[in-house]
């Protein structure tokens, strides 16, 4: 979950979802009702790569994110003759409802963390609530575990190894990977734009302790997956690039000028119009506070998978006309 710090190496890197401090990330069995607010944790690879590359708060500049929305309507014409979201929306919603194929991989060190199927049942039935506004849902399709130490307890470092072994299916398919993601960070992701170049570290991977039910207190109703994976969809943060333009180039997510953390209700940190959206699956708030996906990111994330993850969309142009052609509902 985007939580504190999220980096970004080099122009389309994995992005990293930072965790709050140890002191704000209890062990339930531990309640610590005099937890201080949320904070970054220092130290770590995200932290080191965060403090080389300078970056504050936000996870890419504001130019990596020109070319990230650059490089989706590129896709889109190439693939659709046209990067009209709206106009491609309407036909492509009628032609094919997006169900995501989930291949849910357990890391685990002995018993710990190692999941039950039931945790991972609910994580998948998180997701797909969480998305039901866009017309996402989530298909599990095959679990699988495997008892390694190293990669179990750094997965950033083994992240190319572990993937390389475990990964399965092509874009359309989400592999899930559940690890001690670390002291730093509660979850990291590839964004689509990245499939293309590099396939293999396509995915996401979590902390197992932010599963529904899980160890971290006030990340623990599986919304790191549900953040993560907006990220895989094609997601920017709220708060990208603060009150700067594009922000995170969705129209309906007010400008913030920075992640919100705990639940700051009616904080307003822009000069734009709007509150700071802390509900929005895509800010950095506690699980509790965390509710919406609003119709501007349900567009951009069905718009970068037809680009894509659309099975019909690869290795061909389709288009409109095409589209229509094998819509169930005739098109006007
Ligand atoms: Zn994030």
């Amino acid at each position: 979950m985007a939580r504190g710090l999220v980096v970004s190496a080099c122009a389309l890197a994995v992005t990293f979802c930072a965790v709050p401090a140890a002191s704000g990330v209890q062990p339930r069995t531990e309640p610590d009702p005099c937890a201080p607010a949320a904070a970054r944790v220092a130290g770590g690879p995200a932290s080191a790569l965060f403090d080389r590359l300078g970056r504050d708060r936000s996870d890419l500049e504001p130019d990596e994110v020109v070319r990230l929305l650059d490089d989706l309507r590129a896709a889109l014409r190439d693939r659709y003759g046209t990067d009209d979201e709206t106009r491609l929306d309407g036909r492509l919603r009628r032609a094919a409802p997006i169900t995501v194929p989930v291949r849910f991989h357990v890391l685990h060190s002995g018993a710990d963390g190692r999941l039950t199927r039931a945790e991972v049942d609910r994580q998948i039935a998180t997701l797909t609530t969480a998305y039901r506004s866009t017309d996402v849902t989530f298909r599990l399709d095959s679990v699988d575990y495997t008892d390694n130490d190293a990669w179990y307890r750094d997965p950033e470092r083994y992240e190319r190894t572990l993937k390389r072994r475990l990964r399965q299916g092509g874009a359309e398919t989400l592999n899930l990977y559940t690890a001690a993601v670390g002291a730093d960070v509660l979850g990291f992701s590839s964004f689509p734009q990245q499939y293309r170049q590099d396939p293999v570290l396509d995915g996401v991977v979590v902390d197992h302790r932010s599963l529904p039910g899980g160890a971290y207190q006030n990340f623990d109703l599986g919304y790191t997956a549900v953040h993560e994976t907006g990220h895989w969809l094609g997601l920017f943060h709220t708060f990208e690039n603060g009150c700067t333009a594009p922000g995170d180039g969705i129209d309906d997510t007010p400008y913030e000028a920075g992640p919100a953390q705990g639940c700051p209700e009616g904080r307003d940190t822009c000069p734009q119009p709007g509150a700071d959206p802390v509900h929005n699956f895509m800010d950095y708030s506690h699980d509790a506070c965390m509710r919406e996906f609003t119709a501007g990111q349900g567009l951009r994330v069905r718009a970068a998978w037809a680009a894509y993850r659309a099975p019909a969309a690869e290795g061909r142009r389709t288009t409109l006309a095409a589209v229509a052609a094998h819509s169930v509902v005739p098109s006007r």
